[in-house]
């Protein structure tokens, strides 16, 4: 808990300790101190926010969803690609040898919650606030302001490795890069959804690519199919040709991405920041650290029990952490 009672009203840089303040990341941007005004998550305060749409839904919690129709596109096609690769997998393949013994009970609970862990993280990695830089009143000088870049587009201040994104028109916190394919940015706040998105969509292709080989060579025709199940073998095929494609496809793409994030997570860079890199716009600074650092870092906890779960919410550091982080 903060005492903001006790802080000096003339300029006092905030080199405080801050280990203390370790809340839920909506909490900390809402109630670190009353100079924080937490403008992401509520219309009210909206000014450069209008794209995003906020609800708060029964069980669910608060979702964000931006409003850009490029980006909604790609997001119906991934939950398109999802809905397509599932059920294929699911009745092609999956249930008619599952009920024929061939399939044992632990593989198919297996793909099923793989799939369903995929789908929640991408729901949550594209309606989770991705970090969104808190207002900050500048009339309040608890704090200093020299520490604070101001956003060229938006005018906010913001601390270090905080970027605009034109996207979401809004500044966001250690902002990783801006996805179309889940519509929101990829940044402090969801993270840890996103790779957990990768690993799982990843997993999950993997998976259906295996079945669709044992379809092809190590199951026998199932010829019982031909009457019990909704397509016959002439045309179920067509559907499994295109499963193959995508689950391969996926399988390579997610699994290409997830590797190249844990190369930046053992480099603490952001996928903006080996752009800037590559492209002549930065130089080249690496900050080496072990694996479990990085990923404790990104999932806001040590306890790695926790770490493959998409419902959970992150704790957060409070904004003061930023501001002190180069
Ligand atoms: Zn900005
Ligand atoms: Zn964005």
């Amino acid at each position: 808990m903060m005492k903001d009672s006790s802080w000096s009203h003339h300029h006092v840089a905030v080199n405080v300790s801050l280990s203390a303040i370790n809340t839920d990341y909506t909490n900390a941007l809402r109630s670190s101190t009353a100079q924080f005004h937490d403008h992401s998550d509520s219309c009210e305060h909206a000014t450069h926010e209008s794209r995003v749409i906020v609800r708060d839904l029964p069980l669910v919690g608060r979702v964000r969803i931006l409003v850009d129709s490029h980006g909604l596109k790609a997001l119906t096609f991934i939950i398109t690609y999802w809905i397509y690769g599932f059920f294929s997998t699911y009745f092609i393949i999956l249930l008619p040898h599952w009920s024929d013994g061939r399939i044992p009970d632990v593989a198919a609970y297996a793909y099923i919650m793989v799939s369903f862990l995929c789908l929640i993280s991408l729901f949550r990695a594209s309606t989770v606030n991705p970090g969104a830089v808190p207002l900050i009143d500048e009339s309040s000088l608890d704090i200093d302001l020299s520490q604070l870049n101001k956003c060229q587009t938006c005018g906010m201040r913001k601390p270090a490795r905080a970027h605009h994104c034109r996207r979401c028109q809004q500044c966001v916190l250690r902002m990783d890069h801006h996805c179309p394919w889940i519509n929101n940015c990829v940044g402090e706040g969801n993270h840890y959804l996103f790779m957990l998105l990768l690993l799982y969509a990843f997993l999950m292709s993997a998976l259906s690519f295996t079945l669709c080989v044992f379809q092809f060579w190590v199951f026998p025709k199932c010829s019982a199919c031909i009457e019990t199940w909704y397509l016959k073998p002439t045309t179920s095929i067509w559907f499994l040709y295109l499963l193959v494609l995508i689950s391969v496809a996926m399988s390579i793409f997610m699994g290409l991405q997830f590797i190249s994030q844990q190369f930046n997570l053992i480099m603490d860079r952001t996928t903006l920041e080996n752009m800037a890199v590559s492209s002549g716009r930065d130089i080249l600074r690496t900050n080496f650290r072990s694996w479990f650092q990085g990923v404790s870092d990104i999932c806001g906890t040590r306890n790695a029990l926790v770490w493959l779960l998409p419902c959970r919410r992150k704790p957060a550091k409070s904004i003061y952490e930023y501001i002190h982080a180069v």
